[in-house]
């Protein structure tokens, strides 16, 4: 039964129960199955799915067939947010569903005594919490699992440090762990070199060992546990949650050989072609994933959630520029990218479907045209309500206290408004790799208004993204009563949140609220 006819039907009967006897027989859907695809550092831009009306030069670049295939029976989100501008932040809100400012869970994770921000000269990184994210039974899929799902991990997990019990997603509600460990990049992405095995490496990616000494690139050996996890979870009959979150494509950038001639061919450099085909190989198992539902009869109830962590990476391995393009930046026109406070670091894809046409599933009642182009602000933390939400059948779920986020089955399902609300953004850290303004930072946006404080020059900047996606145009001296209701939203915000701020070096005291 198509979950579309199922959720017409749970109507009908609820209507029915209303004025007949309880002891007529009322269908009950059965729950959906739920998958996340969380792609690594991939950028607003990096696949062939327009995320703005007209597409952009850079998603001509990147093969993406099967996405695309997903996007146009689907929605897409044009104003989708990662919650943090990097890795561990975005990871540890996601299953917890709590802002990083309030958790303290800021920068990304690997020990528990040291990071890897960078030194500055004045300031300092704030007392953040380097452990990362800690078992406890209200994380996503433990309120799963005690929903009767089947909770499997597949990837780059990067949710804690290595040592403590959050590194292992077994300990954070997940029945099945595959290749997910406290580090958030694969030693390689070859199976010739055992994916960074051998040395004490603490990169190297655990539990593909059968694959050691193949030549067999990261992305497709994940791609076959996929699809043997998507068999044993059809014989189990349960309903199942699957977070696949795919190595790809962070750093390293190395080139998946079965896609990578063809981008050399259209004129890319080796290091944009190796960067494409880490695109590519994503793209290639999502036609896999998509392949394996139909064939286990799962495609008709199983939603799907496909979007990144952070921002396009876009410095480093892949140059400060992107060649032959004369732009600033990998995301333009967004400016900056990972770890930045600009949209480069923090504006994601954001791809919701099921596997089938059957997207009229989520937007039953055709409340939305399949392939539609949203633009209501939404956070990668909305999941963590959202996917209870279907794990409850859509009913109440329990009581949670106080988390970050609004549960976006209501929008696709009943088309009621997401209510307005501000999203903000901290990050009291200087991220290694040198960029446009990768500084700390705070974040707030309203509406079509985005304030941000900078902490290494003490300086405002207020853009109206609306009419300034790039981000250049400070309107801090002309919007004079804009920029104080912005500070004043961005300060309560704090407040609320306890976000940290960086230290002052001379004192050892925290920064006060700008
Ligand atoms: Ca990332």
């Amino acid at each position: 039964m198509k979950l579309g006819h199922a959720l017409t039907l749970l109507a009908v009967g609820c209507l029915l129960a209303a004025c007949q006897t309880p002891t007529q027989h009322t269908p009950v859907p059965k729950p959906s199955n739920i998958i996340l695809i969380l792609v690594d550092d991939l950028g607003w831009q990096d696949t062939g799915v327009a995320f703005t009306p007209e597409p952009t030069s850079f998603q001509a670049r990147y093969r993406t067939p099967n996405l695309e295939r997903l996007a146009a029976v689907g929605l897409r989100y044009s104003n989708a947010y990662a919650t943090g501008s990097v890795c561990t932040p975005t990871r540890a809100g996601l299953l917890s569903g709590e802002q990083p400012a309030r958790t303290h869970i800021t920068d990304w994770t690997l020990h528990t005594d040291r990071d890897f921000s960078r030194k500055m000269p004045d300031l300092a990184d704030p007392d953040w919490c380097k452990t990362g994210l800690a078992p406890g039974p209200l994380l996503l899929p433990e309120l799963l699992r005690k929903q009767g799902y089947r909770t499997i991990f597949i990837g780059k997990a990067h949710f804690a440090a290595i040592g403590t019990p959050g590194a292992d997603p077994r300990n954070l509600g997940f029945d099945v762990n595959i290749a997910g460990h406290a580090a958030g990049a694969p030693g390689s992405y070859y199976g010739t070199d055992n994916f960074g095995n051998g040395a004490d490496n603490p990169w190297a990616v655990p539990g593909l060992e059968k694959y050691h000494g193949q030549d067999i690139f990261l992305t497709e050996a994940l791609t076959l546990e996929m699809e043997r996890e998507l068999e044993v979870a059809a014989a189990d009959g349960r309903p199942f949650f699957l977070d696949f979150s795919h190595y790809a494509v962070h750093t390293p950038i190395q080139a998946d050989e079965r896609f990578a001639p063809a981008y050399r061919e259209a004129g890319l450099d080796n290091k944009e072609a190796a960067y494409a085909s880490l695109i590519e190989g994503v793209d290639h198992s999502i036609g896999r994933m998509l392949t394996k539902l139909e064939e286990l009869d799962l495609a008709e109830n199983t939603l799907i959630v496909f979007t990144s962590d952070n921002g396009g990476y876009s410095v480093g391995a892949r140059g400060q520029t992107p060649s032959g393009t004369g732009a600033g930046t990998h995301n333009a026109p967004l400016r900056s990218g990972k770890s930045s406070g600009y949209e480069g670091g923090i504006r994601v894809p954001f791809v919701v479907g099921y596997a089938d046409d059957a997207i009229r599933g989520v937007t039953s009642d055709r409340l939305h045209s399949p392939g539609q182009l949203l633009d209501t602000p939404i956070t990668t933390n909305d999941l963590y309500y959202t996917f209870i939400a279907f794990g409850h059948q859509y009913h109440s779920p329990p009581s949670i206290p106080y988390r970050e986020g609004v549960n976006l089955s209501k929008h696709w399902r009943l088309g009621l408004d997401i209510p307005p609300r501000v999203l903000a953004w901290n990050y009291p850290h200087k991220w290694g790799p040198k960029g446009d303004r990768y500084e700390p930072f705070t974040a707030l946006r309203d509406g079509d208004w985005k304030i941000i404080y900078w902490y290494e020059s003490a300086e405002w900047e207020l853009f109206h993204l609306a009419e300034d996606l790039g981000e250049r145009n400070n309107l801090m001296a002309t919007e004079v009563e804009k920029a104080a209701q912005m500070q004043d939203a961005l300060r309560e915000w704090m407040r609320l949140n306890n976000a940290q701020r960086p230290l002052d070096r001379a004192s050892g005291q925290m920064l006060p609220i700008p």
